[in-house]
C-alpha cells in the first residue's frame, strides 16, 4: 500500500536531516563530571535493552534504540576516557573512575525512531552527540578578563576568610617584603608562583571552590610554563596606578602585569573562543551535599564560586561574555549531583537548595531567556533507600559499603530547603561517608534521574 504523500516527505526530510548536538558537562573538580559522562555514554548504549530511562519520553516509549561511539571531529581534544571509567567500576572492589582534568570528549551516534513514524515501516534516525567534559575552574577565569593586573590584584586581596587565608601564609610572608619598583628576578618568580599555587591547591583540598587562576590548579599542557609563574601583589592602591603603570618593564610589577595579560590573551581566551562559545547544550554539577558536608566556610565559599562561574552563562546584552564572543547555549541544567548520599525524601530540599544556592544567576538566565532547569541526580548510584523500624516507629535510612569496605546502614541527616542559617551548623549534623560503588549485575549502571536530566538535554531532539 501507498503511504500518504505527507508521510513520504516528512521520512525523507527526516533521512536528509544529519542532526548533530554539542552537549558539554562541567562542575568544579569533583563535582562529578567523569561518573555524570560515564553514565551517560552507559545509559545511551543500553538504551532499548537494560537501561532504565522512563522519565525520557523517547526510551519509555520505545524509540530510543541505542547509541554507537564514533570518531570524534576534532582530532586535537583528548577522548574521553570512558573504557578506564567501566573498567574500574568493574575491578573488585569497584573504584571510583579516575577522573579527568581537562577537556575531554566523546561522540556518539544515537539512534532512534522518530514519534511520527509509522509502526508498518518504521524509520530510523540520528543524532550525533559530541559530548565534551571540562573542568568548572576554567570558568571562574571568566571574570578575570573585565580586570588588569591591579583591579585583579586588589579583587584577590578582597577573598576569603581566615581559613582560606591560613591556606597561603607561606607565600603571603614572601610577598610581603617585595617592591613592585624592584627588578625581577625569574627564579624568585617561579618560586613564589609555586608558592601561590601551593596555596591554591590547599584550599582545594580544604574544600574551597573560589580559586584563581582556574589553571593554577589543572595547568595540563602549560604546567611550569612562565604563563603561569604570576600572583595577586598585595597592598597595591587604585591611587598608585599611575606611578605603577611607568615602572620599567624589567620591573616586578611590570612583569607580573605582562603575564596576567598573556594570560588572558592565551589561556582563557582561547577556550571560550575555540570550545565554550559552539556548546549548543550544557550541564552544570554542583556537589551541594559535599559541601553541606564540610562545614559554614566552604558553603560559602562554594556560593561565591558558583557566581563567578554561572557568569559564563549569563549572556544578556550587557554581560561581559556576550561583548567578548557570541555563545549559541540555548538550554542549560543545573543539576546538584550524588543525591544517593541522602535519603529520597530529601530530594526535593536538595533541588531547591540549589536555587536557592543559585538564586541570583537562575533569575539572570531567566531574564536572558535562556531556559534552565534545576534537579538532583546520581549518575552511579552507590546506595539503596531502607525503612528501618525502630520501637515501632519507621524512618528512611541508606544502606551503602563505604569506600573502606565496611557494609553501613546510616541516616546522613536532612537536607535544608533554603541557603542554611548560622544555627544549622551548630544543631545539625550532616555527616555521611564516602560510599564505594556497588557491583554492577546489569550493563547499565543504577542511577537516579539520568533519564530526566537527558530528557531536558536533548529529549526534544529525539521527536
Ligand atoms: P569530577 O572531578 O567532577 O570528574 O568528579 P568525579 O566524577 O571524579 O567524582 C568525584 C567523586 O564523587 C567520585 O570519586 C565519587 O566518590 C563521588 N561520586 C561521583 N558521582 C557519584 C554518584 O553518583 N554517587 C556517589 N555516591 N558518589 C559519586
Amino acid at each position: 500500500m501507498r503511504q500518504p504523500l505527507h508521510r513520504e516527505l516528512y521520512n525523507l526530510l527526516e533521512r536528509g536531516r544529519d542532526r548533530q548536538l554539542r552537549l558539554a558537562v562541567t562542575g568544579l573538580s569533583r563535582a562529578g563530571k567523569t561518573a555524570f559522562l560515564t553514565s551517560l555514554v552507559n545509559q545511551l548504549r543500553h538504551a532499548g535493552l537494560e537501561a532504565r530511562l522512563d522519565l525520557l519520553p523517547a526510551a519509555r516509549e520505545g524509540r530510543l534504540l541505542g547509541a554507537q561511539r564514533i570518531e570524534q571531529q576534532d582530532l586535537g581534544i583528548p577522548r574521553f576516557p570512558y573504557d578506564q571509567a567501566m573498567a574500574a567500576l568493574d575491578a573488585i572492589p569497584p573504584r571510583w573512575p579516575d577522573p579527568t582534568r581537562g577537556i575531554s570528549e566523546l561522540r556518539l551516534e544515537v539512534r532512534y525512531r522518530p514519534a511520527r513514524s509509522g509502526w508498518r515501516q518504521p524509520e530510523t534516525a540520528r543524532l550525533t552527540l559530541d559530548l565534551f567534559d571540562y573542568p568548572g575552574e576554567w570558568l571562574l577565569d571568566l571574570p578575570l578578563l573585565q580586570h588588569d593586573f591591579l583591579s585583579w590584584s586588589q579583587a584577590q586581596a578582597r577573598v576569603g576568610g581566615e581559613q582560606r587565608q591560613a591556606m597561603f601564609s607561606q607565600w603571603h610572608q614572601a610577598v610581603a617584603a617585595l617592591d613592585p619598583a624592584g627588578d625581577s628576578d625569574e627564579a624568585q618568580l617561579a618560586e613564589l608562583a609555586e608558592q601561590y599555587a601551593d596555596g591554591l591547591r590547599r584550599a582545594k583540598v580544604a574544600g574551597f571552590s573560589n580559586l584563581q587562576p582556574g589553571r593554577f590548579l589543572l595547568p595540563g599542557e602549560l604546567e611550569g610554563a612562565p604563563v603561569l609563574q604570576f600572583f595577586p601583589l598585595p597592598g597595591l592602591d587604585e591611587s598608585q596606578r599611575n606611578e605603577l603603570e611607568a615602572l620599567p618593564a624589567h620591573s616586578l610589577y611590570a612583569t607580573l602585569a605582562k603575564r596576567f595579560r598573556y594570560y588572558q590573551q592565551h589561556v582563557v581566551k582561547p577556550f571560550y573562543r575555540d570550545h565554550f562559545r559552539h556548546f549548543d547544550r550544557q550541564i552544570v554539577l554542583v556537589d551541594v551535599l559535599g559541601a553541606l558536608n564540610a562545614g559554614p566556610e566552604r558553603f560559602e565559599d562554594l556560593s561565591h564560586a558558583l557566581r563567578l562561574l554561572m557568569q559564563s552563562f549569563d549572556y544578556g546584552k550587557r554581560s561581559l561574555l556576550s561583548r567578548l564572543f557570541a555563545p549559541r547555549i540555548d538550554r542549560l541544567t543545573i543539576a546538584a549531583t550524588k543525591a544517593d548520599h541522602v535519603t529520597p525524601e530529601q530530594h526535593p530540599n536538595l533541588v531547591s537548595l540549589l536555587e536557592s544556592l543559585l538564586a541570583e544567576p537562575l533569575q539572570d538566565l531567566r531574564f536572558a531567556d535562556i531556559p534552565v532547569k534545576a534537579l538532583s541526580l546520581a549518575a552511579i548510584r552507590a546506595t539503596q533507600a531502607r525503612e528501618v523500624t525502630q520501637q515501632g516507629r519507621s524512618s528512611a535510612a541508606l544502606r551503602g559499603t563505604t569506600l573502606e569496605g565496611e557494609e553501613v546502614l546510616v541516616y546522613p541527616g536532612d537536607v535544608p530547603q533554603r541557603l542554611p542559617p548560622a544555627n544549622f551548623w551548630q544543631r545539625q549534623g550532616f555527616d555521611f561517608p564516602l560510599f564505594r560503588p556497588v557491583e554492577r549485575h546489569t550493563a547499565a549502571l543504577d542511577h537516579i534521574r539520568m533519564d530526566a536530566a537527558i530528557d531536558w538535554l536533548f529529549g526534544d531532539k529525539l521527536i
